[in-house]
């Protein structure tokens, strides 16, 4: 994992993007944010287990059909299953210890 601390490569109103292997953040001192590093964590495991290229297409498919039930660019990323996995184990520092592969799919229900 490399941290990248820019301006310009995360998207506005967020302050992380992870590609594997790169987390790319906006604040130097997230670097020693152990709830933001964990969020990302999660992101690249998620990433591996999808061999990387195909998260990113599941990622942005999954955003236009939030964005259809939800309509709203907000609520659609937050719902996103990749997204509400992170953010439900981010604070559990040893989430990633216990978790199982392919977690992300128990956060996929449409209904939630
Ligand atoms: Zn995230």
């Amino acid at each position: 994992m490399f941290f990248v601390v820019t301006k310009y490569l995360t998207p506005r109103g967020f302050r992380g993007l992870t590609i594997f292997p790169f987390v790319f953040m906006k604040y130097a001192s997230d670097k020693v944010n152990p709830v933001f590093i964990n969020h990302e964590k999660v992101h690249l495991k998620q990433q591996l287990e999808l061999l990387i290229l195909p998260f990113f297409i599941w990622y942005g498919l999954e955003y236009l059909i939030r964005l259809l039930q939800y309509r709203n660019a907000y609520l659609a990323y937050k719902n996103i299953s990749f997204e509400r996995e992170a953010y439900a184990n981010e604070s559990n520092l040893d989430y990633l210890n216990e978790r199982r592969l392919f977690s992300f799919l128990y956060y996929i229900r449409l209904n939630k």
